[in-house]
């Protein structure tokens, strides 16, 4: 059997953690080795640490997600739900305070934090200049983060396919040596190409890649060579299509052997084989020994 890397997971969601002894032992009975346990403001990044902390072969990121840079303080009652922090006081207030809060955690749980975001661009939920603006700023605050502590980006764009390789184009010459990861990758070939050989970023792979009109993406996996992909599952979202025919609404670590098996056909190579290639391109994204 292969060990699996999860790069992008929110196990902290409560659809989770109400469960969370049987969802974790079924991840460890599928190989399950690592989960990296992405923030999207705030209270989610601690969350996510808090689950690094207490679980081995967990890591956490810290992040403000694309659809959140106009929260920043504003207190929202679901994710006042994470286990833990239901009576949380939000420390920051706007970007500058929320980045220097971030910096602060990440200097004292170095060991914890493996990256920063998950970042981008989103303007499938809102199209506006202003939200815009505020992407590009949070996004330039995240590469500052990568860039001093020399860790990897973890990068969301939908519906964002020119705003996100303009800025790129621009952002990514005068950063040194930042790797990254297209999270939750939807695009073709095309960009998969420009973004694995300019940039040498890793593209997220998961359930999506399942689905029945994703042949772009299919695609895009077949002509990518494989050190450039990685697993991850984005949970409590997207659940691979045959675990959701079987009426799995909550996707979790565990059900990823049906995106790897996927992966290993249509790279015409042995399950196996894929497997240990992509835990160790998901172990290199991080710096992980
Ligand atoms: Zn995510």
């Amino acid at each position: 059997m292969y060990p699996i890397i999860d790069t992008h997971t929110h196990c902290y969601f409560p659809a989770i953690e109400k469960d969370q002894a049987a969802i974790f032992r079924k991840c460890e009975e599928a190989g399950v080795k690592i989960q990296v346990q992405i923030g999207c403001d705030e209270i989610s990044s601690l969350a996510a640490l808090s689950l690094a902390q207490k679980f081995k072969g967990h890591y956490a990121t810290l992040g403000l997600h694309p659809c959140d840079v106009k929260n920043v303080g504003i207190k929202n009652e679901e994710y006042h739900r994470y286990k833990g922090f239901e009576a949380y006081d939000l420390k920051a207030t706007n970007f500058e305070q929320l980045f220097a809060l971030f910096t602060d955690i990440y200097e004292k749980n170095k060991d914890h934090i493996v990256g920063f975001g998950e970042t981008g661009f989103d303007l499938f939920h809102e199209n506006s200049e202003e939200i815009l603006a505020l992407q590009k700023t949070a996004f330039r605050q995240h590469l500052n983060l990568c860039e001093t502590y020399q860790k990897p980006i973890i990068i969301h764009t939908r519906e964002a396919r020119e705003v996100t390789l303009n800025f790129l184009e621009k952002e990514m010459p005068n950063r040194k040596n930042i790797r990254g990861v297209i999270h939750c990758f939807s695009e073709d070939a095309g960009f998969a190409e420009i973004v694995t050989k300019q940039y040498g970023f890793f593209l997220g792979i998961g359930g999506v890649l399942t689905y029945n009109k994703t042949e772009a993406i299919r695609e895009a996996v077949k002509k990518t060579p494989i050190e450039y992909l990685v697993t991850e599952t984005d949970s409590p979202f997207l659940v691979p299509r045959k675990a959701k025919n079987k009426k799995q609404r909550i996707n979790y670590p565990g059900l990823l052997p049906e995106v790897i098996e996927l992966i290993a056909d249509i790279k015409n190579i042995d399950p196996d084989t894929c497997g240990h290639i992509l835990f160790e391109n998901g172990k290199r994204l991080f710096n992980l020994a």
